[in-house]
């Protein structure tokens, strides 16, 4: 029995014993969110059982013309009675955004490290290359025949919370599930084409704009990006129009790690990163309050962006080299 066995088997338990379900993840959903989430939505429905989804944001739009997605609701709190919660892809319960779910009995399913346990079920496997590995699992022990919609979202998330099959979280197992899922009748040129191929001109002209305006590390090995609102106007982009910019500074063989400041409010900035191989951005992000995985994490900071800039420059360095230049190259 692995140790994961025990809360896998409860999970199905509390599942079969209970009707209406509340389905939930972190805000601002990503593929892995969405893709966990829906597939979850669509098992318990073939098991019979009541389901409402709820975030706190709109999923991405190129995720919307996946199935379902258009149906979850998007709240500040949930309103009504629910038998259970189930929380996948968040480290906390307040990362969801949405009120009211600690009234509910809460079923945690997680791969982020640190994940707080919050739930009165925690299940937690930080080698998951994707959440949606886990509710994978979850989906066989429920005994649910993988539909094409349940698969369609367990390779969507896979495909995106690996970077497309780029980050040092993939297994064998991740293969032999996204098998399943072409098996299951998932198209995985058209998911990828739905999910990368779906840009807006706004989006393109807002990339360029930020990479134009792309800093260095005077070792090279940083790169350093940066929006505001006034030049998401200007290139007729919106902020959400930025996800997945951070991937590309990567792609020169040179940039180990990426640091991606958007400003919020003031003086507030969001901050994404990632990183190649071993170093560990998410420990970067989590001296400033974040969290994340090895190869990709984030957190808000307020400050000088020059001040921000210098420091978390600082810190990524010191990672670089902790975590070694070689594994990455
Ligand atoms: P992204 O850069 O795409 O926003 O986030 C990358 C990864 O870091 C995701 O897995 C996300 O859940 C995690 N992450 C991003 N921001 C935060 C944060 O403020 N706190 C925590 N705990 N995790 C974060
Ligand atoms: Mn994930």
């Amino acid at each position: 029995m692995t140790p994961n066995s025990q809360p896998l088997q409860q999970i199905v338990d509390a599942i079969r014993s209970r009707h209406r379900f509340l389905l939930s993840s972190h805000s601002r959903p990503d593929g892995d969110s969405i893709g966990s989430q829906l597939a979850m939505a669509y098992a318990l429905s073939a098991l019979g059982k009541e389901v409402v989804a709820v975030n706190a944001d709109p999923a991405p739009g190129p995720l919307m013309q996946f199935p379902g997605v258009a149906d979850i609701q998007i709240a500040p709190r949930v309103e009504g009675t629910f038998d259970a919660a189930i929380i996948m892809e968040c480290g906390d319960l307040r990362r969801t955004g949405v009120e009211g779910l600690e009234r509910f009995f809460v079923i945690n399913i997680d791969h982020h490290p640190g994940n707080s346990g919050y739930g009165q079920i925690n299940w937690f496997d930080a080698s998951a290359a994707a959440c949606a590995e886990m509710v994978f699992e979850l989906v066989r022990a429920l005994g649910v025949p993988l539909t094409v919609e349940i698969a369609t979202h367990i390779y969507l998330a896979i495909l995106t919370d690996t970077g497309s099959f780029h980050y040092s979280s993939i297994s064998p197992r991740t293969f032999d599930i996204c098998r399943d899922c072409l098996e299951a009748g998932v198209d995985p040129v058209r998911v990828a084409r739905n999910v990368y191929d779906s840009n807006n001109m706004g989006r393109l002209k807002l990339f360029g704009a930020v990479l134009s305006a792309m800093q260095l590390d005077p070792m090279g090995h940083i790169a350093i990006v940066y929006v505001d609102h006034e030049m998401a106007r200007a290139a007729g982009g919106t902020y959400e129009d930025t996800e997945g910019l951070i991937n590309l500074p990567l792609t020169v063989k040179e940039i180990l790690a990426v640091v991606f400041f958007k400003q919020a409010e003031g003086d507030e900035y969001r901050v994404s990163m990632r990183s190649k191989g071993d170093i560990d951005i998410g420990a970067v992000a989590k001296e400033f309050g974040g969290g994340g995985h090895k190869n990709a994490a984030g957190c808000t900071v307020r400050g000088g962006i020059d001040a921000l800039q210098k420091l978390f420059i600082a810190k990524i360095e010191q990672a670089i080299e902790r975590d070694g230049l070689k594994s990455a190259s």
